[in-house]
């Protein structure tokens, strides 16, 4: 599959992986936008938040999951810190596999551009 992302699932292309288990992955962003800024992908391939189906509930949670377990390693779980995905052209959507943004280590204002 011509995937970015399902390629760096399957190390066919480089990232700086930070976490992993069997159902998600976690790697720093390429163009980070704070001062921790990771992705977190689930390893089967959805392509945006419409295509979630009901028997894959358990793994998008577990995006949430990690993201919050990420923040309290990086320290910030406490002061704050912000989780983004975006859906689509207008959502600002740029890869065709679900992701979460973890951004933290810096205060976020809102509401977002
Ligand atoms: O939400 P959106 O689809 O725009 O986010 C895609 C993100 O993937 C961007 O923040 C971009 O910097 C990141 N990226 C990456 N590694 C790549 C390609 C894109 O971290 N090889």
């Amino acid at each position: 599959m011509d995937c970015l992302f399902c390629k760096i699932i399957n190390r066919e292309i480089p990232a700086d992986i930070v976490y992993e288990d069997d159902e998600v992955l976690a790697f720093n962003d390429i163009n980070p936008q704070a001062p921790t800024h990771v992705l977190i992908i689930p390893k089967q391939h959805i392509a945006t938040l419409n295509d979630i189906e009901e028997h894959q509930l358990a793994t998008v949670g577990r995006l949430q999951y990690t993201a919050a377990r990420l923040a309290k390693d990086y320290g910030f779980a406490e002061g704050g810190y912000r989780v983004v995905m975006n859906c689509n052209e207008d959502g600002g959507q740029t890869v065709y596999h679900i992701h979460m943004h973890l951004m933290g280590g810096r205060r976020f204002t809102w509401p977002a551009g």
